[in-house]
């Protein structure tokens, strides 16, 4: 009887034993997860920038590429369709604005119409890659967070800037490419399409062409195959803070999983408060190589100098010594704008709340 006590006392004890130990574990586990947590709230954490200049302005300049045709090379009727599709854009940036919406939702929204208009070389209508692919970049950076979403590399996307803005709000991360954008993009309930939704026969055709006779990179002969394009808008809201978006097919018969400067923050895009907000377009493997967005945002932060120097300085100085071709849009936490373009022709736009309005091609 005395034996069965102890025994059983015995069990009890290590009954206890273990279940504290398991618990135990358990709570070391849950604070471990706490502690994890909080280190990745802590990574994704950006200091928020407020623009103390805010004063009610705003201003928004959009494009849809460097690199058209030169002067006299397209049609009446060519170029007014540019024309009607940049101030539709612009009009779209400036509602939101004018109503006092955010600097990001009028880039990404001013980017999506763009996306959907065949024209232009972003979704529907993006140049095709060398398989005759189209394979989609975009990215988006709000200037007030630091934070930026980017996808690459994708191919059924309908709106990758959507995707891109998606990637910045609700993940740790900045940049997803190819099948794990897509599957993202999916279970976020964006629009998915099939790869030939974005193939028009225009883009078929420069394909066609570029194929049969590849160029030899000189800066003539990509421009006459209207390599480039792009579409990108930067803005300023009323409360003073800068946003960017840029999106793209990239460039006739790059390589499969070719991934330019439009989706790398700092490359192709860029947004700080402290500065300006950016958008390029042009020969992707330069402005990745020089950093071209980030720059000029750095010459007004280290270096005093006004938008424009800087934007001189970067596009017709730096690049142009290069033999880079492109171009990009700039607005300042002033609302200042600049559109500098060292190619024939650069779509472009812009608005700002002083009633200032332009939109150009050449
Ligand atoms: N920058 C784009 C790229 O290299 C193309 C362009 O803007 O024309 O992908």
């Amino acid at each position: 009887m005395k034996t069965l006590h102890v025994y059983q006392n015995t069990l009890f004890r290590k009954y206890v034993f273990i279940s504290g130990l398991i618990i135990a574990c358990i709570l070391a586990g849950t604070s471990l997860m706490a502690q994890e947590k909080e280190i990745q709230d802590i990574r994704v954490q950006t200091m928020a920038v407020p623009n103390d200049n805010a004063d009610g302005r705003w201003a928004i300049a959009i494009h849809g590429g460097a690199g058209g045709p030169a002067r006299g090379t397209m049609s009446a009727n060519q170029e007014k369709a540019y024309l009607e599709k940049l101030n539709e854009a612009l009009s779209i940036g400036m509602k939101e604005l004018e109503s006092g919406g955010s600097s990001m939702a009028a880039v990404e929204a001013v980017v999506k119409f763009m996306e959907d208009c065949p024209l232009f070389n972003a979704g529907i209508g993006a140049v095709l890659n060398e398989n005759g692919k189209a394979e989609l970049d975009a990215a988006i950076m709000d200037g007030r967070t630091g934070k930026a979403g980017a996808v690459a590399g994708v191919m059924t996307i309908k709106n990758p800037i959507e995707a891109a803005r998606f990637v910045m709000d609700k993940t740790n991360h900045v940049m997803l490419v190819g099948k794990g954008a897509e599957n993202f993009a999916k279970s976020m309930g964006l629009k998915i399409v099939e790869p030939s939704y974005f193939i028009t026969q225009e883009r078929l055709d420069s394909w066609k062409k570029w194929k049969s006779n590849p160029p030899s990179g000189t800066k003539e002969e990509q421009e006459a195959q209207g390599k480039h394009g792009t579409v990108g808008a930067v803005a300023l809201d009323v409360k003073g803070n800068l946003a960017a978006a840029t999106s793209t097919g990239g460039m006739t018969g790059k390589m499969e999983g070719r991934v330019g400067d439009s989706p790398i923050i700092g490359a192709g895009t860029y947004a700080n408060n402290n500065t300006c907000a950016v958008s390029a377009t042009g020969h992707g493997e330069y402005f990745i190589r020089n950093v071209v967005a980030y720059d000029l945002s750095a010459l007004l932060e280290y270096r005093q100098m006004t938008l424009e120097e800087a934007a001189k300085t970067t596009i017709i100085e730096k690049l142009e010594k290069l033999g880079a071709t492109g171009g990009l849009i700039a607005v300042d936490r002033e609302g200042n704008v600049v559109m500098p373009f060292n190619t024939n022709a650069m779509f472009r736009g812009f608005a700002k709340s002083t009633g200032e309005l332009e939109v150009a091609v050449y």
